[in-house]
């Protein structure tokens, strides 16, 4: 056997449930097509906030337990792996942009109360125009007012996927880049995994490729797809102070130090076109003036895209194989992949362990993509 792990893919999933085995003291090899962040991750901007409150979804619960987790993962990967992350609890800024939204404030507040318990000390409320002015000069103006979170944070994308990386390696995980896994093929003893150049063994795999899914002989293939995102970077107005993220209808704006970065679109209509499109720079520019008093035509910018990847239903697979319970799958984070990377490596280093999934993770199973459904979220 060349590891007691092989994880495919060095994305932020793959790389979380790397350095999350390693810290438990598994040896593991990891095998990228391409370099660590390569995928979505790179790509991503990193804004670490919960679903709305009154969420009660698998999935908005699964969330929230990962960002509880994240302040103590992100100190140990830093102290292991010797490399910053950035992440920082900024809060957030949530414009509140009709009259619906204005009303409906004081429920999200209450929800926000219970379901954010273990997120931040005051949660939610509302905050007047001054206050907004004071912590983040650059928010737009809103006539139906603010809410204020103490539960947001943000982390700086690759600085996340190379700490995790080093702090991975530092626990003796070995990182292969440009080794594509072409199949697998599993048996009562293990996982065989066949790259371009050679076959590696080990009684465990973790399939965390995105949304290329790497066939499994014998097995029912995961349907995965993918969905564009485009974001931009305008470095004439970036802040060196801690500000809150700004939210609205359909993005949100990051303030840092290097850059104002403003996101994203979500194109399912051209899955596999990696490409800004003049539809998706004049969305992104409609949403930077209705977030921020920032004019995008006259700063200078970088525009980029990625593509998340997504079941058909939105929801993340993180599972084993039901077909092949040696291989584990950890696929389709879609828009949440940063914020849900702490949970889902903790699911599957209790499913490496022999563990059922416990919920919320238990809804994520593959089973429930083999029949059909409609593209959400
Ligand atoms: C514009 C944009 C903004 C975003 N902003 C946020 C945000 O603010 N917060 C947030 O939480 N999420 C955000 N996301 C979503 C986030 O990027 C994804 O959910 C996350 O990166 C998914 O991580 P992953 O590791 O599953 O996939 P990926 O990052 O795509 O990694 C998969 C890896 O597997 C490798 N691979 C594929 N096939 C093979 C193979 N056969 N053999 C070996 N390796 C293989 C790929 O090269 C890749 O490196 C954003 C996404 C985009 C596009």
């Amino acid at each position: 056997m060349d590891a007691d792990v092989i994880v495919i893919g060095a994305g932020v999933i793959g790389l979380a449930c790397a350095e999350r085995l390693a810290a438990a003291g598994r040896s593991v090899m990891v095998l990228e097509a391409g370099h660590v962040g390569a995928g979505a991750t790179g790509a991503s901007l990193g804004a670490l906030m919960p679903h709305a409150p009154h969420a009660t979804t698998p999935l908005a619960a699964a969330q929230r337990q990962s960002l509880g987790a994240m302040p103590e993962r992100v100190a140990r990967i830093e102290r292991r792996g010797g490399t910053a992350t950035h992440y920082q609890k900024v809060g957030r800024i949530e414009i509140l942009a009709s009259a619906n939204a204005a009303e409906g404030a004081d429920a999200k507040i209450d929800a926000a109360a219970t379901r954010w318990a273990n997120l931040g000390t005051t949660r939610l409320r509302r905050a007047t125009t001054e206050e907004v002015r004071d912590l983040a000069p650059h928010v737009a103006e809103s006539p139906h007012g603010y809410l204020l979170d103490d539960v947001t944070a943000q982390i700086d994308p690759p600085a996340f996927a190379a700490a995790l990386a080093a702090a991975a390696r530092a626990d003796g995980a070995v990182i292969a880049e440009a080794t594509p896994v072409r199949h697998l093929a599993a048996d009562a003893a293990g996982v065989t995994v066949t790259t371009d150049r050679d076959e590696r063994r080990a009684p465990l795999a973790v399939v965390a490729s995105g949304r290329a899914v790497p066939a499994i002989d014998g097995a029912r293939a995961i349907p995965m797809t993918g969905v564009k995102g485009e974001a931009m970077a305008l470095p004439d107005h970036a802040d060196p102070a801690s500000r809150p993220l700004v939210t609205g209808p359909g993005g949100f704006a990051i303030a840092r130090s290097d850059a104002l970065y403003i996101g994203s679109t979500a194109d399912k209509t051209a899955p596999h076109e990696n490409t800004v499109t003049r539809d998706g720079l004049a969305a992104l520019a409609g949403r930077c003036r209705k977030l921020t008093r920032v004019d995008p035509d006259v700063a200078r910018k970088r525009v980029w895209s990625g593509i998340r990847p997504a079941a058909p239903d939105g929801q993340p697979v993180v599972a084993p194989h039901p077909d092949r319970p040696r291989v584990i799958l950890a696929l389709g984070h879609f828009k949440t992949g940063l914020s849900l990377a702490a949970g889902t490596a903790d699911a599957v280093a209790a499913l490496a362990a022999g563990a059922d999934p416990e919920p919320p993770w238990d809804a994520f199973g593959p089973r429930r993509l083999w029949t059909t459904h409609g593209a959400n979220g």
